[in-house]
């Protein structure tokens, strides 16, 4: 059922939600947030200050500490989670409506990617919630030997501006499951959804302080977080940059820290592949979501005997990807996040030029409806050097740079020729010579013949320069709880 935006607008807050209710910030601060289809301001949104934030620990410390959640049995916790779950599929055309007013992204994404997985990752945690468990250990028989699965304390979780709500709940999910309490800090860029699911937690009958929202400044509300001594645990998805600043500013409190950063994906085609099914993967690998995905396929790798062919099919794929109104449900190609980030997007488009690639199409302006909002044509260069600029750093918009390899080993060592490891593909009918390769790339995600699969219980995290820790499935398990070993003298 169609939801007006003027309704959904309506029906979102905007303030802080600290100890259970949505209040202004302490200094009154505001911030537009745009509407990157329009240019126009959605919505004025709360801007935290540092007292905003001591507030929210406070809340999320005492309901870590007293109250209904510290006791509540973990199966109890459980059935609050799982019924998160199924407002957020009750309320799916609402909630994938914010997500693409606040992101551009079109709302055939929002609608059937975004938040039915979120509202899946919800109830896949919501599961686990009395699954973990200590165990005992055999040390000797003059004494038992337990261990307990304990929650780490006040968790926050700092998101990036590409998958709002699907990234908070990456890190909320797992944290609450845990019996952890929460402080989530969305994106200035776009901060709705995150205040939406306070709305449905609160509905679900999370008790007060349990999760918190700070919506402001990165600079101000996430390094206040970064900072605060009554926090345990940072969970952060953003930029490699500022994960190493956290990892700085975190120091002196010596806190839990994960990080899901950039990457440089390649998706490598050798001449064997399924060339059609590799092209379509190609295209979709790094233009989905606008290419602002961390783990895009931003160098396309091509065996040299296929590559003019190929490359000439994926330049046809992009150019069937025309940018349109996110809100049609059949725009592929939305609107970019920002306009500083479609400067950046521009720059290195020319940056391309100037390195003496090829662009084959794209990588210019579109004029959308009345010619507001900032729309590009997704960019295809060929002839890329691996050493190039655009090669080599995380652009996160619809550019891709394809480059040819002469063989295997050549296709491997320039995969790896990168500070970045989250992500990589192979396409090739040998299953042997596929798994082969898939070993060899330095990358946490390997998709064979495929790209862009997820699951809520299929981990996902960065090698190298891409992060420490790992999301999703159980794995993520074990960075929201600790172990206590417990000694017991049987004398
Ligand atoms: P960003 O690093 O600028 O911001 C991410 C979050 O951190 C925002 O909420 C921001 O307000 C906050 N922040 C900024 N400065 C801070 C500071 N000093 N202390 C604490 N918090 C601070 O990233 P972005 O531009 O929002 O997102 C794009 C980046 O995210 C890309 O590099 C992309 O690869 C990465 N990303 C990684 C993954 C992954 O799973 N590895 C997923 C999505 C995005």
């Amino acid at each position: 059922m169609a939801v007006d935006v003027g309704d959904a607008l309506a029906a979102t807050p905007s303030k802080l939600f600290i100890g259970g209710e949505f209040r202004a910030a302490a200094g009154g601060e505001t911030f537009a947030t745009i509407n990157p289809a329009t240019e126009e301001a959605i919505a004025e949104v709360a801007s935290a200050s540092p007292a905003d934030v001591d507030a929210a620990v406070a809340a999320a410390r005492q309901a870590y500490e007293s109250g209904p959640w510290a006791e509540m049995p973990a199966r109890e916790r459980g059935r609050i989670i799982w019924r998160i779950g199924e407002l957020l599929r009750e309320r799916v055309e609402e909630v994938a409506l914010l997500e693409t007013l606040d992101n551009g992204k079109p709302i055939f994404e929002s609608r059937y990617v975004d938040v039915p997985m979120v509202a899946e990752v919800f109830q896949y945690y919501a599961g686990w919630a009395d699954k973990i468990h200590g165990e005992v250990i055999p040390v000797s028989a003059k004494a038992l030997d337990y261990t307990l699965r304990e929650p780490l304390g006040v968790v926050a979780a700092i998101v990036p501006w590409n998958f709002p709500l699907l990234l908070a709940s990456w890190k909320v999910a797992p944290a609450l499951a845990m019996g952890n309490t929460v402080i989530l800090k969305p994106a200035s860029n776009t901060p709705l959804t995150a205040l939406k699911l306070a709305q449905l937690a609160q509905e679900a009958g999370l008790p007060p302080g349990v999760l918190n929202v700070v919506t402001g400044r990165g600079s101000v509300v996430g390094n206040a977080l970064v900072e605060h001594p009554g926090i345990d645990k940072i969970a952060f998805t953003g930029e490699t940059g500022t994960g190493q600043q956290i990892l700085r500013a975190s120091a002196a409190t010596l806190k839990k820290i994960t990080l899901e950063l950039g990457g440089k994906s390649p998706n490598i085609v050798l001449a064997d592949a399924d060339l059609d099914a590799a092209a379509k993967g190609a295209t979709m690998g790094i233009f989905y979501g606008k290419g602002e995905v961390c783990a895009a396929g931003s160098r396309l790798f091509v065996e040299k005997s296929v590559a003019g062919d190929f490359i000439d099919r994926v330049v046809d794929r992009a150019e069937k990807m025309v940018p349109g109104d996110p809100l049609d449900p059949k725009t592929r190609m939305g609107a970019i996040v920002s306009a500083k980030q479609l400067e950046t997007v521009l720059g290195y488009v020319e940056a391309g030029k100037g390195e003496g690639a090829r662009l084959r199409t794209g990588g210019d302006r579109a004029a959308v409806g009345d010619g507001k909002g900032y729309f590009l044509r997704p960019a295809v260069f060929d002839q890329v050097d691996n050493r190039m600029k655009i090669a080599q750093e995380e652009i996160f918009g619809p550019v891709l740079a394809t480059i040819a390899f002469t063989d295997e080993e050549d296709a491997i060592a320039q995969a790896n020729d990168t500070p970045y490891g989250l992500a990589a593909a192979v396409w090739s009918r040998d299953i042997g010579r596929a798994h082969r390769v898939a070993r060899r790339l330095q990358a946490g995600t390997v998709w064979i013949n495929t790209y862009n699969r997820y699951d809520a219980a299929a981990p996902f995290g960065g090698y190298k320069a891409s992060g420490y820790g790992r999301e999703l499935g159980v794995h993520a398990l074990e960075h929201y709880t600790q172990v206590k070993n417990i000694w017991v003298d049987l004398g």
